[in-house]
C-alpha cells in the first residue's frame, strides 16, 4: 500500500470506531492499541507516521527488539500476550506502559517482587476468561473480584487499572456479545478501574458497544 492508501485505510477504521463509540455515548472514549505482532519495525514506523502512538506485542523478545529499533520514537508500548515468569526481567527492562495480561496470583507476586527490587511500578490489567474457554488464560468471572482485591492488597507495585478479555472464539455474535457483557459488568464493580480492554479486528465494534474502552487491533490495521 502507498502511504496515502494506508492513511485512507486507517481513517476508515477510525471512523468505524468513532461511530461505535457514539452509539454508547458522546463521552465514551476508546483507545486503539495497534497489535503489531504480525509486522516489523518499519511497518510500525509507518503507522506511527500517520498518528498511531500505542502499540502492543505478545512476545517479550519481539517487544524488546522492536522497541529497541524504534527507541527514538515516543511510542507507548503495551504487552498483550501471556507472560511467563522467567521473562519478567526482560519485560521490565522495556518499561512497558501497560501489561494487559495478569492471569495468576503467582505471576502477580513474581512481578511485584521484581518491581520492588528495581523500585519500579507497573500499570497492569487482570485478564478475565469470560467465555470459559480452555485455550485462554485468565481468571473466571466468579473468582475475579476476590483475586483482583487480593492482587491490589498484596502487590502494591502493580497499579491495577482494570481488565482485559478476549471475546468468545465463536461465530455467533450473540455469544461474543455475552462474553463482552460479562467482562463489562465485572469491570464496573472493580475499585478504581478505568480500562476495559476488549475487542480485536473481528469484533471491535461489538466490543465498543458493550463498553470497551481499549481495543487491540492487529490484522485489520496491517493488511497485506
Ligand atoms: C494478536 C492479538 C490481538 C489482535 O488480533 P487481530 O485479530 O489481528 O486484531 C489482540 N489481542 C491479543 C492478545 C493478541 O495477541
Amino acid at each position: 500500500m502507498t502511504l496515502l492508501e494506508q492513511k485512507r485505510h486507517f481513517d476508515h477504521i477510525i471512523e468505524k470506531v468513532e461511530k461505535a463509540r457514539l452509539r454508547v455515548s458522546d463521552h465514551h472514549i476508546v483507545k486503539i492499541v495497534a497489535a503489531s505482532k504480525y509486522v516489523d519495525a518499519e511497518a510500525i514506523k509507518s503507522l506511527y507516521d500517520i498518528g498511531q502512538r500505542a502499540f502492543g506485542e505478545n512476545k517479550v523478545q519481539d517487544l524488546i527488539n522492536k522497541s529497541e529499533q524504534l527507541k527514538d520514537l515516543p511510542i507507548e508500548w503495551h504487552f498483550i500476550g501471556t507472560l511467563q515468569k522467567n521473562k519478567i526481567n526482560h519485560l521490565l527492562s522495556v518499561r512497558p506502559h501497560l501489561l494487559h495480561s495478569i492471569d495468576s496470583i503467582e505471576l502477580a507476586h513474581a512481578l511485584n517482587e521484581r518491581l520492588e527490587r528495581d523500585e519500579m511500578y507497573l500499570r497492569a490489567l487482570v485478564q478475565i476468561n469470560s467465555a470459559y474457554e480452555e485455550s485462554k488464560s485468565g481468571f473466571f468471572p466468579e473468582e475475579i473480584n476476590e483475586k483482583y482485591a487480593q492482587i491490589m492488597q498484596e502487590c502494591p507495585r502493580l497499579k491495577l487499572q482494570g481488565v482485559m478479555s478476549i471475546g468468545a472464539h465463536v461465530d455467533d455474535p450473540v455469544l461474543i456479545r455475552k462474553s463482552f457483557e460479562t467482562t463489562r459488568r465485572i469491570f464496573e464493580t472493580l475499585p478504581q478501574a478505568t480500562i476495559c480492554s476488549m475487542g480485536m479486528s473481528s469484533d471491535f465494534e461489538l466490543a465498543i458497544e458493550c463498553g470497551s474502552t481499549m481495543i487491540r487491533l492487529g490484522s485489520i490495521l496491517f493488511p497485506k
